[in-house]
């Protein structure tokens, strides 16, 4: 309604004025006869013309001065008024449009200028607040805020997920009614009531799936101190967890591996110097004992070294043509003692110059591990056989015992470091338990895989699949 009023304003002043005006030629009127010495009918009728000509003059100079003002300051002082209004109302796109009048309009381009900024600033406003709310999303951890009432504004799909909530169920609750774990309640308690940055790790049990987060809660603090809520950020950790837990495994074991071997040195040498090397049967036997812990001690340390240095940044294969009949011929070399003691015989098939690339000396390592493996978990004269084919780009490599066999069961884990089916019997033999976990690093860095198949008390048969040619050089 405030859209006219300047107009209206304007025509109620212009029917004053004409008002006025007619009044004014009433008035003058009066004074008609003094001008004239006519009488009767001819002065009432000349003053009547004068009348009718002043209303008319009255109208048309009313009219007149009135359209003049319309056009010239009220309607553009409508039109800002009604774009100022649609501004406030939120209305950035609106503007006065003033060029079509003629009008000193300074008013019109503030307001024009004030709509500019308001769009600009309400577009950046947008931008930034998409933008928040996809860095929200997108953060890999979950996001949780609480307003200063202490019930739930905001949370991202990551939280959702975690924790199988819907942002309906939660937005609007407060902490207590939501079903958190009770350590993050409890965290978040903590931060309600101490005003202060609290973290802490908790294990979280959701849907029968454990997982361990790294939950940090603080309070969220407005530009000018105030205190606007709390923030909870809970970053899923499970994966460094377990990581913790192999390297603690990792060393456990090492320690145990290693210790074992000590004490026995440890305790036969204090054995000897207490007297039993007096006893040259005794002094053989013991001796025979020692070399045997310290050769376990010489493979266990060498095998450690050859894991950590596959193991670390910037290991990478020397790849070179590689004859792989020479290679199975060297590694049956190596492991010749054991086969001799064991009276065991390995029967080879492969084609004649069967070239591949591949890093000759790790190669030799793979098949050193898994012959050894093969004479240790056998039975003596038995016979292992090693086949090689070519299966479209590959070279698969097998090597077949008739031994122990290992049970399903035990597959999954065997390729682990120190892991061993029948520890006793690993010891025995002299393994370190680390013979698996090389092989299938190396094989992996030629960009091959290694399988296993085994039938309890009948055999077992380690498949390897390596690319004939390298496409880049594999490094891990
Ligand atoms: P180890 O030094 O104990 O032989 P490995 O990593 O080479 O360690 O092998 C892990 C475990 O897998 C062995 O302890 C053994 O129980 C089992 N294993 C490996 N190869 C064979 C095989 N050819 N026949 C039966 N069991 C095997």
């Amino acid at each position: 309604m405030t859209g006219g009023l300047y107009s209206r304003l304007i025509i109620a002043c212009a029917i004053l004025l004409s008002v006025l005006l007619t009044g004014l030629g009433i008035v003058l009127g009066q004074f008609f006869p003094l001008f004239s010495n006519e009488s009767g009918l001819d002065l009432q009728r000349k003053y009547w013309l004068f009348l009718i000509v002043t209303l008319v003059l009255a109208f048309v100079l009313a009219f007149f001065i009135a359209t003049r003002m319309m056009l010239q300051y009220a309607r553009p002082i409508d039109q800002v008024t009604k774009t100022a209004v649609q501004i406030a109302r939120g209305d950035y796109l609106a503007r006065t449009q003033t060029d079509e009048f003629e009008f000193d309009n300074e008013l019109a381009v503030a307001i024009d200028k004030i709509g500019n900024n308001l769009q600009e600033m309400s577009m950046l406003r947008t931008m930034e607040k998409e933008r928040l709310k996809t860095l929200i999303e997108s953060m890999g951890s979950g996001l949780l805020m609480f307003g200063r009432e202490g019930s739930v504004n905001l949370l991202n799909g990551v939280f959702e997920k975690t924790f199988g909530f819907s942002k309906s169920e939660v937005i609007g609750k407060t902490f207590k009614s939501i079903g958190l774990p009770t350590d993050i309640e409890n965290l978040i308690e903590e931060v309600f009531m101490t005003e202060q940055v609290h973290e802490k790790q908790v294990r979280v049990d959701v849907g029968g799936v454990s997982s361990y987060m790294s939950v940090y809660g603080a309070p969220v603090i407005g530009h000018h101190g105030n205190w606007l809520g709390i923030i909870v950020v809970l970053h899923d950790i499970t994966k460094l967890v377990q990581l913790e837990e192999v390297r603690k495994d990792f060393v456990a074991n090492v320690s145990h591996e290693l210790r074992t071997p000590v004490t026995s040195i440890k305790g036969f040498t204090e054995t000897l110097l207490d007297g039993a090397m007096e006893d040259p049967v005794i002094l053989k036997e013991f001796l025979g004992i020692i070399q045997k812990e310290s050769d376990r001690l010489h493979y266990l340390i060498d095998d450690l070294l050859a894991l950590s240095g596959m193991e670390r940044d910037g290991f990478s294969l020397q790849f070179t043509a590689v004859n792989l009949n020479a290679v199975i011929e060297d590694a049956i070399r190596g492991v010749s003692g054991k086969l001799e003691r064991k009276s065991m015989d390995v029967l080879v098939t492969i084609p004649d110059d069967f070239i591949l690339e591949a890093d000759a000396d790790r190669l030799i390592q793979v098949m050193v591990n898994l012959l050894s493996n093969a004479i240790n978990y056998s039975k003596e004269q038995t016979k292992i056989t090693v086949t090689v084919k070519k299966r479209q780009d590959d070279a698969v490599i097998e090597v077949r015992d008739e031994g122990i066999g290992i049970a399903q069961s035990e597959l999954p884990r065997l390729f682990e470091r120190f892991y061993r089916v029948d520890r006793a019997r690993s010891r025995e033999s002299g393994g370190t338990g680390l013979g698996l976990a090389i092989v299938k690093h190396l094989v992996e860095a030629h960009g091959g895989t290694v399988d296993v198949k085994s039938v309890m008390g009948q055999g077992t048969a380690f498949q390897i699949r390596i690319p004939m040619q390298q496409v880049e050089k594999q490094s891990v």
